[in-house]
């Protein structure tokens, strides 16, 4: 059993891309850890069940934010002393990562002691950070594309005192913030995006280079210095920025970025301006895959690694242009918050699983396919198996189209789908007898998955994965005691064929299919590192609408226990939400029930609006 267990850990990869923070328990269950305290996921679903919600929900663990910003502020800290960097660092969190208050809250108490800032993006992500309790000694700074009345809100933010940088995007933008000083008195910090032609590396690499969107060319930040010049503001401009865009791959591009920025950094000094801050933006990749390679879902690096070649190069770079060494200001927001939530769902069913010999029904004669697949079924080995199990898949074409110009019955076609199933079963038994692992043969690996419809909704708990086609890890919660016999394609309840994931986390790095167990009744399954903007991407497709909520934090006692729950949308909620306000419903529902003349149908249908939106699933549990 234990060795299963083994077994299964490496399967599914989760010491590769868990971060110590996830691992498999003496019972085969996932627990999440803090130092040697720790809490299986089941056991959480199980208190979340007692307390009226089920599954799809979010689990979360702020705790974990807690171990991330300190792995990062170390991480920065260390490599500091290593170069003897004299310049601070100053951690912000992009709050377009996860606006949730609750988050936030937990983030901003966390990194107290760092002075964690935050950064703003929009207006409305501006006013939020505003009303939060930023320390005072932490920055706060605006990016993105501002009209007047963000410009205002960043001036009203330096009026009630808050430590604020508007970033400059374009020239209209400073001469907009320059008119409000003019009435009001008062101006924030400036910084300047620059733009680079340094390329990010990975999927979001168009956020940088020439042609990004963002960033002031040399001709714009030459007419800036101008304008600041003519205003005698020079002094109010303290901060350069960039950003390469996220998920960054491969760290040598970063290291680029910080020469060719620092290029521009002393020549801007050159021309008389003080620069305390060079901001590096965000991009720190996480592994989700654990294959720690330059692949989409990965990072070749780790968070101290990075670390230590942004402070050497910007070290180096000052010791060449002769600057005094800046501030670092960093934006990283996908490593902070990915690792503290997980999406816990449970299987509905396999998706032509019933398909087994007791539905087989015996006829007078056999059908010549059905023959053959019956005589397959019955001779196939560990030497003949592929062959065999390619002869099936023709024997089950022919099947098909006999059936369509009516020479068969449809008992012989189910007979024969029937046989087909077991065929693929008993492929999947004797390859893996053998140690094959399919990865060679791409066509087996197509027919032989077996569809695992699950409990949520890939486009509101994952959007990314339809979205970049980001991966996610994914592994069940309990069982893992038991080997996984089966190759499995996660689908969702949505009535959408894009509602499936394609990439899946292995041994091997990356595989479109999931090692999972045969039917079960209870099986919760997990996707893991959900904690980074998929909250806020997620869409009401199909209106399954936002999940319940569970939270396990670390208790008065230093123990993980559950402290905050939240029920999911129900059918009400996301009707409101699409203009079906309660008015409408009711009076709409009045009329019809009028015709019926029966109040108990027509309490019982208004008694739904109170359901989850996703499937209720009645469980057998064992004990
Ligand atoms: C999105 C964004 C970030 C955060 O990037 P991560 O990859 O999540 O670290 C930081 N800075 C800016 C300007 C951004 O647009």
């Amino acid at each position: 059993m234990r060795s299963t267990i083994r077994d299964n850990i490496r399967r599914f990869g989760i010491e590769n891309w868990g971060a110590d923070y996830f691992a498999v328990n003496t019972r085969g269950e996932v627990v999440v850890r803090n130092g040697d305290d720790s809490i299986a996921l089941v056991d959480v679903l199980r208190e979340a069940e007692a307390q009226g919600l089920s599954a799809p929900m979010i689990m979360r663990f702020p705790f974990l934010v807690r171990e991330q910003i300190e792995k990062f502020h170390n991480a920065f800290r260390n490599a500091k002393r290593e170069f003897n960097y004299k310049g601070k660092h100053q951690a912000l969190f992009p709050i377009k990562v996860n606006q949730n208050r609750h988050f936030i809250e937990r983030l901003l108490h966390y990194g107290q002691e760092f002075s964690y800032g935050l950064e703003a993006g929009t207006k409305a992500e501006l006013f939020a950070v505003l009303v939060s309790d930023v320390p005072e000694t932490a920055l706060i700074t605006c990016n993105g594309f501002k009209d007047r009345e963000f410009l205002d809100l960043a001036v009203l933010g330096k009026q009630m005192g808050k430590d604020i940088c508007v970033i400059i995007e374009g020239i209209e933008e400073l001469t907009g913030l320059i008119e409000i000083y003019r009435r009001a008195e008062i101006i924030p910090s400036i910084g300047f995006r620059i733009k680079l032609s340094t390329r990010g590396s990975g999927k979001w690499e168009a956020s940088s280079g020439d042609n990004a969107k963002f960033g002031l060319t040399s001709t714009e930040i030459l007419i800036a210095l101008d304008i600041l010049r003519e205003h005698n503001l020079m002094d109010t401009l303290n901060l350069l920025h960039f950003h390469i865009g996220s998920q960054i791959t491969n760290v040598r591009t970063m290291k680029r970025a910080i020469k060719e920025a620092g290029i521009i950094f002393a020549e801007v000094v050159k021309l008389g301006v003080n620069i305390e801050y060079l901001n590096i933006g965000g991009g720190i990749g996480v592994d989700y895959s654990g294959s720690r390679s330059t692949n989409m879902a990965s990072a070749e690096y780790s968070v101290a690694e990075f670390a230590n070649d942004v402070v050497f190069t910007i070290s180096d770079v000052c010791e060449k242009f002769k600057l005094k060494q800046p501030g670092i200001v960093t934006e990283s927001g996908r490593v902070i918050a990915a690792y503290h939530s997980v999406v816990v769902t449970d299987l509905v069913e396999i998706m032509g699983a019933e398909f087994d010999l007791s539905h087989y029904r015996e006829t007078e004669t056999m059908v010549k396919p059905v023959a053959e697949l019956t005589y397959t079924l019955n001779h196939m080995n560990e030497r003949n198996y592929v062959e065999y199990y390619h002869d099936a898949i023709e024997l089950k074409e022919e099947l098909k189209t006999m059936f369509t110009m009516g020479f068969c019955s449809l008992v012989d076609k189910s007979n024969g789908e029937i046989l087909f199933q077991e065929i693929v079963e008993k492929t999947i038994e004797i390859a893996f007898s053998v140690g094959e692992n399919f990865e060679r043969d791409p066509f087996m690996r197509k027919y032989l998955a077996e569809k695992y419809l699950l409990n949520f909704s890939v486009f509101n708990s994952v959007p990314d994965s339809w979205a970049v086609g980001q991966l996610f890890p994914i592994m069940p919660l309990k069982h893992l005691e038991r080997p996984c016999d089966n190759l499995g394609v996660v689908t969702d309840i949505t009535c959408d064929s894009d509602g499936t994931i394609f990439r899946y986390q292995s041994e091997h790095g990356e595989s479109e299919y999931l090692p999972l167990h045969d039917e079960m009744d209870d099986y919760p399954i997990g996707i893991f590192l959900t904690g980074a903007y998929q909250e806020v991407l997620a869409n009401k497709h199909n209106l399954l609408g936002q999940m319940s909520e569970i939270s396990v934090d670390i208790n008065s006692d230093g123990k993980l226990s559950v402290v905050s729950t939240a029920h999911g949308d129900s059918i009400k909620d996301v009707l409101n939400s699409m203009y079906y306000d309660d008015a409408f419903i009711h009076s709409q529902a009045k009329k019809c029930f009028k015709k019926v003349d029966n109040p108990k149908l027509h309490r019982r249908f208004m008694s739904y609006l109170n359901s989850y939106t996703y499937m209720k699933r009645e469980h057998k549990r064992e004990e």
